[in-house]
């Protein structure tokens, strides 16, 4: 089936020597599916034990012999098409990684998280930073070693290495830009809007309880609607939510159910949608290839986020889906769909980044990049940094975090070792607004088509723009394409104006 787009024989070589390769990440995806969803408690560290295993079977095929060969024939073919290209371009990144990081710092990266991952969560339990420390010192330091070998011509500093890992191609010096011009207009926006009282703080909505069973109906139902295909997709509950694609056949989603404040279980299923719905729609032809999935991180939240805000914390959302909710969800008699809509769009300053408004968001983001970014570049010592972040959040938010497990302790991430991963959250909201800015000069208003409940020419858009693509095109070209232009803050900047100072 692969064989219309891949006609070297260099590359079709590679291919088939991948084919293994890709049943390793098939079942390592399924794997950590089950682990978030089902697996029964006791079985954590065998199932830790299986999947180390596995990661180190995938390494030794990546290096063997037989498989380098075949792509140093390959890398030396000539006139490849831009699907062999971007095969090519996957795998040296691969490869490189392994190369370049020596087995003994990937196995301390490794040890080095797990106990701090540990410790992490009893800090956070105790909303103690000083529980923590030492285990994040050792941690930037892991890191900080990882980016040295990472390096390469053309980085300006050792967190561009890193943030290469989550975002190809993606420097400082960009997230600089992004984050200079987003970081003033969103300030003083969120004072106008609070000023305002449009967009509520708090809403009689948050207290309404559902019944868990209606509401996973609702969220179904919803899914149907805008399109999710569960004959390849499906459903299912986890503590945080989450999508995983086993192959391009097999793409599940996850939400949460608190018992009331409907929109948290809603919004996650229609985020993490867009994050499937990119997988779904990746050309078939690509399927079991190193290009047969979403190219980044930043580019997979441009999808997820496009679909929770652009779609669904819209007037015409509450509008055509509130009729429809009214059966599964009976206190919603009471409220308009005007009433939906500001409930969807609530607008107030957070302790907590995840539960932070679209405003909001990116500032949690900026304030971790100048932490994660100065420990790395050595500005910035472990210490300091409960002390900074209670600081930043006073400058963005307007809040002091009363103690560390609504500051500093918050977020997994660094104890996982992600230092660099932050950023890709806000380049995701950004994009998800260029996106929309250029479907909207070929389709018209989105508000629109949701109003009238028409969601294939969207999904067909996207599926034609930015998803067929899976990683064939590097991210920064394929925003190109998609768009026309590079990466910018302008339109987020735009059409977040528009929606929630309009009302002002
Ligand atoms: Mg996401």
């Amino acid at each position: 089936m692969t064989e219309e787009v891949f006609r070297s024989k260099a590359v079709r070589k590679v291919l088939s020597l991948y084919e293994p390769i890709w049943a390793l990440e098939y079942s390592m995806s399924m794997l950590y599916w089950d682990l978030n969803t089902y697996m029964p408690p006791g079985a954590a560290e065998e199932r830790g034990v299986a999947r180390a295993k596995l990661v180190a079977l995938k390494q030794k095929l990546l290096l063997s012999p037989e498989f380098r060969e075949a792509f140093r024939v390959a890398e030396k073919e000539e006139g490849l098409n831009v699907y062999e290209r971007g095969v090519l371009r996957v795998l040296k990144r691969e490869i490189e990684k392994y190369e370049r990081i020596p087995r003994e710092l990937l196995e301390e990266e490794a040890r080095v998280t797990t106990e701090a991952r540990k410790k992490w969560e009893e800090a956070k339990g105790k909303g103690d930073f000083r529980l923590f420390r030492d285990d994040l010192a050792r941690v930037v330091d892991v890191e900080r070693r990882k980016a040295e070998c990472l390096l390469k011509e053309g980085m300006a500093g050792l967190y561009d290495a890193l943030l290469d890992l989550y975002e190809e191609g993606l420097t400082a010096r960009d997230v600089d830009r992004l984050f200079s011009e987003l970081t003033g207009p969103l300030i003083s926006l969120f004072r106008k809007v609070l000023d305002a009282g449009y967009f509520p703080s708090k809403h009689p909505l948050e207290e309404e309880a559902y019944d868990p069973e209606a509401m996973k109906y609702a969220n179904l139902l919803v899914l149907e609607k805008l399109g999710y295909d569960f004959n390849r997709g499906r459903l299912d509950v986890s503590a945080h939510p989450f999508t995983t694609n086993m192959g391009l056949d097999d793409v599940r989603i996850t939400t949460w159910y608190q018992g009331n404040d409907f929109r948290r279980s809603l919004g996650a299923a229609v985020h993490e949608f867009g994050h499937a719905l990119y997988e779904l729609q990746i050309d078939r032809r690509l399927a079991r290839t190193p290009v047969g999935e979403g190219v980044s991180l930043g580019v997979h939240e441009s999808q997820s986020r496009f679909w929770e805000n652009i779609v669904w914390r819209t007037r015409a959302f509450a509008e055509h889906f509130t009729p429809l909710l009214r059966p599964f969800l009976p206190f919603l008699r009471r409220y308009s769909t005007n009433d939906v809509y500001r409930y969807f769009c609530i607008v107030r300053p957070e302790y907590i980044r995840v539960e932070a408004d679209e405003i909001h968001y990116p500032l949690h983001v900026v304030l971790r990049y100048e932490i994660e970014r100065g420990l790395i570049e050595g500005s910035v010592s472990v210490d300091e940094v409960p002390q900074l972040w209670n600081e930043k959040m006073e400058k963005y938010i307007g809040l002091t975090p009363p103690n560390d497990r609504l500051g500093c302790l918050q977020d997994v991430h660094w104890s996982a070792g992600y230092i660099g991963y932050f950023p890709t959250y806000v380049i995701g909201s950004v994009l998800a607004a260029q996106i929309a800015r250029s479907l909207e000069k070929e389709l018209g208003s989105i508000e629109e088509l949701v109003r009238e409940g028409r969601f294939a020419p969207i999904r067909e858009w996207l599926r034609e723009k930015v998803h067929r693509w899976g990683s064939a095109l590097p991210p920064k070209e394929l925003v190109r394409e998609a768009t026309g232009e590079d990466l910018t803050a302008r339109y987020f900047l735009e059409y977040i104006e528009a929606k929630y100072a309009r009302c002002c």
